[in-house]
């Protein structure tokens, strides 16, 4: 589904009225149009800053001269001293930053490590850093903070700054979303400084062109020596993944989207859609599975199915979900049911029997949730359970998959522009799709470039978390 209004605030015409009017103009979102590159800030800038006792400055910017960003400095600004050591001890070469009438290309991110953060005093660094700079951001343009997880601060200060920042940096995004621009915070846990790679290259591509206002959380992955870099690009070659509900919206792009990146699709959908699932599967040379998720022994089918053709799974895509919204005291047994078990009960149970036989040591799940299940809805009770329920699940099954060298996350998306969104009524459509920092409804493919990345095992450090993929929807926030 096309957005109408966004087309018209672009063409002449619809910028005049615009302007007259006083209306937003929502920016066009740069997406990534091919599979991971080896170096996607190749020819491009990155300014980085860090407190003065800043103490990720070296994984920082190890993991920025892999992707291939050239280094940028403010020489006055008073946290150098970690950044130009570690720069230093890494042989890697700082510029300046160039004046706006140089005619030299602009930063096109700000990086900031805040490990080091102890005061609130402490958090002048940060506006010193960002408040002089944030206007000359291009278009498109991303900010990431790094800091250390709350839970991995050591005492209250640390614990509180750390706090501090995702009150910045969900501020900021407002401000910079006008121009398409957007602002992330990587929490780093303990041991996380080894698994920086893959989320940095993500938070700083254009694969995470809807991501923003967001805090993701990065720990120790499984069984990697010091200083050894699992990589991103390249890192699903040769994989087979399930995907469920792939007939069409956000599961057919999830599965074009991961068939991109050299994955081997197996798509499953309800049996009534067997045809357009064999069209999705025909496109990108998947595999179809005509099964309903809800089916008793749908565990033993699929891991039937995989097992003999592709030796096992190595990521599972829940993404099959149904909505049947009504007021509670409205909603007969039957909607309740139906919904609880498509979109939970069936996970739940999938997951069971595929721990026992179809999943290969390493896999990662990712299941889809719902901003609904962040925010409730009136409306919405069966929905917001089971999407609600997700964000636990993840979280209570992350040991059970770290166990075996796996995973297990959730991205939850805001309005995407679907079928199912389409089928909304027009005024709650249009405040649906605005109410966001980016004024815009995400696309299917903003969610599967967000599952693809989870889906990795370069993602190896993040498990049990809920990423939200919203534009930073003011629902839930
Ligand atoms: P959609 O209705 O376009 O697609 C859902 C797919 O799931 C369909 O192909 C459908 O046939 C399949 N499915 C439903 N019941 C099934 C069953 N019992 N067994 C097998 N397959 C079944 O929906 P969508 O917008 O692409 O949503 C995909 C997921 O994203 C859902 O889990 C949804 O809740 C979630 N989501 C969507 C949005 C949005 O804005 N579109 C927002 C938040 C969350």
């Amino acid at each position: 589904m096309s957005d109408r209004y966004l087309e018209f605030a672009h063409s002449s015409y619809g910028k005049t009225v615009a302007s007259v009017l006083g209306l937003p103009t929502p920016p066009r979102l740069k997406r990534a149009s091919e599979a991971w590159a080896e170096q996607p800030m190749d020819q491009r800038y990155v300014l980085v800053g860090g407190d003065s006792g800043s103490e990720l400055a070296a994984p920082i910017l190890g993991a920025l001269s892999r992707m291939g960003a050239g280094l940028r400095i403010v020489p006055e600004h008073s946290g150098l001293g970690p950044i130009k050591a570690a720069a230093s001890t890494l042989h890697l070469k700082l510029a300046g930053n160039p004046a706006p009438e140089s005619g030299e290309p602009r930063s096109h991110a700000l990086v900031f490590d805040a490990s080091g953060l102890r005061s609130p005093e402490q958090m002048r660094e940060v506006y010193d850093f960002f408040q002089p700079l944030v206007r000359g951001l291009p278009g498109n343009g991303r900010v990431l903070i790094l800091s250390r997880a709350p839970g991995a601060a050591d005492g209250v200060a640390a614990k509180t700054m750390s706090s501090a920042l995702r009150g910045f940096i969900r501020s900021l995004a407002k401000e910079i979303g006008k121009n398409g621009s957007t602002a992330n915070l990587l929490e780093v846990s303990t041991g996380g400084q080894e698994w920086l790679d893959a989320p940095m290259r993500f938070f700083l591509s254009e694969h995470s062109a809807y991501v923003t206002g967001q805090t993701l959380e990065v720990g120790q992955g499984p069984g990697k020596g010091e200083g050894v870099t699992v990589a991103l690009p390249g890192s699903l070659n040769g994989k087979t993944a399930l995907v469920t509900g792939a007939a069409r919206g956000i599961g057919a792009a999830i599965a074009e989207v991961l068939a991109r990146e050299g994955v081997q699709i197996v798509g499953m959908d309800h049996p009534s859609q067997e045809g357009a699932l064999g069209e999705t599967m025909a496109r990108i040379g998947g595999v179809g599975l005509a099964l309903d998720v809800t089916a008793a022994d749908a565990a033993q089918r699929i891991a039937a199915e995989v097992g003999p053709r592709f030796g096992g799974l190595d990521v599972v895509v829940h993404n099959a979900g149904v909505t049947r919204d009504k007021m509670l005291r409205n909603m007969s047994p039957q909607f309740w049911d139906m919904v609880l078990n498509i979109n939970l009960g069936a996970i739940l149970r999938i997951n069971e029997g595929l721990l026992t036989e179809g999943l290969n040591d390493g896999a990662r799940i990712v299941c889809i949730s719902s901003i609904g299940g962040i925010g409730g809805n009136a409306g919405q009770t069966n929905y917001a359970s089971t999407k609600a329920g997700v964000i636990g699940y993840v979280d209570a099954m992350a040991p059970t998959l770290s166990d075996r060298g796996g995973a297990i996350n959730a991205v939850a998306p805001g309005f995407i522009e679907t079928q199912m969104t389409a089928a909304m009524p027009l005024a709650p459509r249009e405040v649906g799709r605005r109410i966001n920092s980016l004024s815009q409804g995400g696309m299917p493919q903003d969610i599967a470039e967000a599952v693809a990345f989870l889906a990795s095992p370069a993602a190896g450090g993040v498990n049990g978390r809920t990423l939200r993929v919203c534009g930073q929807n003011w629902f839930g926030a």
